[in-house]
């Protein structure tokens, strides 16, 4: 990242009254003083001054050209397909974000755009489905639940040589931890509900942008579909931007303490997290990551059944029952109740979503209460075992 002094000094004091804290233009209309003669701003579907505030901020936070403001990360994403046309093919992660397989799957396969899946940890397998007609290369590093990483700077000079872009989703990293940028990216996705905005209050996509062309293109996309940020949403995500760079290390902190403890634990099966040496992608982790993993772990049950697993995600005191992560409170969820219920148990075991996996995303609270719940949840389990026997 950059340097977190330049990152807030960037966001500017209001002008007009000099308050510290960016105001939130809750307005939908400027008045002009004659027909298109007006302070930089007309109608707020177009532009909005908070709005300009938060994406003035994020492109700076990535190193980018420009970033956009979304409703959601889903509208983010879908503002970054919009821009190609019938015929064109995206080749995606495999274990892409649900939300994300939806709308591809659903939405644009029908409107004639092709997307392969592939496991893009192994760059082969890009190669074996990128094309000439390939227009995006999309993945996300770490993925979700399994937190499998990619190497980007590879991928990246695979997409350049066929002319594709490539769209890294930087959600589960947050860009304290990762610059996609900085290793050949084209275009960010943030679902800026999680790290970004930091404290589960509100629902916020950003796409960012490397070049001016690419600017202009989303630029065109967001005000021709609409779907932007609304003002008192946008100062949230500002409002949280401005803590990140203390709560991303904290959370990544907790969450290598707990999976290592996790690791030790009699009743755990596998760990998920990129930050334990015994994780498949962990030198490239360590590369490309800045010594920074993320809030999120991952670990399957020695019991393995969804019986376990609900019994286990429905006891814990700090970890809340919900989905979403990267909030300052911790939360946890089944995924193949959950999130990823709708994927056949068939995929979800081929990507190693086992029928006991349970995801935690790890907050700001003290990384030994965590621990300590996580304990006490565990010897709940077993005491209901040998009440059963
Ligand atoms: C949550 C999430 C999204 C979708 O964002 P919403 O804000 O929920 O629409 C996209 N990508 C990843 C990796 C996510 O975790």
């Amino acid at each position: 990242m950059s340097n977190i002094t330049d990152i807030l000094h960037s966001i500017p004091v209001d002008p007009l009254t000099g308050a510290i804290s960016v105001p939130v233009y809750q307005t939908s209309t400027f008045v002009q003083e004659a027909p298109g003669v007006n302070k930089g701003f007309d109608y707020a579907r177009s532009n909005n001054p908070t709005r300009q505030v938060l994406e003035n901020l994020v492109a700076k936070l990535e190193g980018g050209h420009s970033s956009f403001a979304f409703a959601t990360g889903i509208a983010a994403i879908d503002a970054v397909v919009k821009s190609l046309s019938a015929g064109d093919e995206i080749v995606a992660v495999d274990d892409i974000y649900g939300g994300a397989y939806r709308l591809l799957t659903h939405v644009y396969q029908k409107l004639g755009i092709i997307v392969h899946y592939v496991d893009t940890t192994d760059a082969n397998n890009i190669l074996e489905k990128i094309n000439e007609k390939t227009k995006l290369v999309w993945i996300e590093s770490p993925t979700n639940p399994t937190l499998k990483v990619s190497d980007i700077q590879h991928i990246s000079k695979i997409a350049k040589a066929y002319n594709a872009l490539l769209v890294v989703d930087n959600t589960f990293a947050s860009p304290i931890a990762q610059r996609p940028f900085e290793l050949g990216a084209d275009i960010i996705i943030h679902s800026a509900t999680k790290y970004l905005g930091g404290h589960s209050d509100l629902v916020a996509g950003i796409v960012v942008t490397k070049t001016k062309e690419l600017s202009e293109k989303i630029k065109f996309i967001q005000n021709a579909s609409g779907g932007v940020l609304g003002p008192w949403d946008c100062f949230l995500t500002i409002r949280g931007i401005e803590t990140i760079d203390l709560r991303v290390p904290k959370q990544s902190a907790s969450a290598l303490k707990i999976a290592k403890w996790l690791q030790e634990h009699e009743a755990v099966d596998q760990v998920h997290y990129p930050g334990l040496t015994t994780h498949k992608n962990h030198e490239i982790a360590t590369r490309q990551q800045n010594g920074l993993f993320g809030g999120v772990v991952s670990f399957s049950l020695k019991e393995d059944t969804l019986e376990q697993a609900e019994q286990f995600v429905t006891q814990t005191k700090y970890f809340k029952l919900a989905e979403s992560l990267g909030g300052v409170k911790s939360l946890l969820c089944q995924p193949c109740k959950m999130t990823h219920a709708s994927v056949p148990r068939e995929k979800r075991l081929q990507s190693g979503i086992q029928d006991s996996l349970i995801r935690l995303s790890c907050g700001i609270e003290n990384a030994d209460d965590l621990i300590q719940d996580l304990e006490e949840t565990f010897s709940k389990l077993i005491s209901k075992q040998t009440t059963l026997i």
